[in-house]
């Protein structure tokens, strides 16, 4: 229905309308193609904010990484996290888990992974995602570590 095509014609039959003197009728139509230009211009504001939503994400899962169970946020020399690997790879959210004696725990979905000794403890900059991330994500859920 918004087809350029269907607006390319539109035009030209407006454009024969006025040539043969039915200006009536050639102004309800430009008034149809106005109102459906209208549309067609929130159509592709709406896009553009998906697209670059879209980028933000894709900019996100540039800095995820994966040490074998779990996800951790890099940013520089800073890591954040860690994150729930179950919650990010079902459902794109990053849920920081919840540090016990020998294990992380995940407060969304209650899944456990277990704490290497050699496990480096991350460094807290609180920050960071409010800088590098704009609040358009949907995606995200910030929640401070307990
Ligand atoms: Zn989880």
């Amino acid at each position: 229905m918004f087809s350029t095509m269907y607006q390319a014609t539109g035009f030209k039959r407006a454009l024969i309308l006025c040539q043969e003197g039915k200006l009536e009728e050639a102004e309800a139509l430009l008034k149809s193609l106005q109102e459906e230009f209208l549309a067609i211009c929130e159509e592709n504001e709406a896009l553009k904010l998906q697209l670059s939503e879209v980028a933000d994400v894709l900019d996100l899962a540039d800095k995820v990484q994966f040490d074998g169970q779990k996800y951790w946020l890099l940013d520089e020399d800073e890591r954040k996290g860690p994150f729930c690997q179950v919650c990010y790879d079902r459902d794109g959210l990053l849920v920081h888990l919840q540090r016990h004696d020998k294990h992380w725990e995940c407060q969304s979905c209650r899944s456990l992974f277990m704490i290497p000794r050699n496990e480096k403890l991350p460094t807290q900059k609180k920050e960071f995602m409010r800088t590098t991330l704009k609040k358009t994500i949907p995606l995200f859920l910030e929640r401070e570590m307990g």
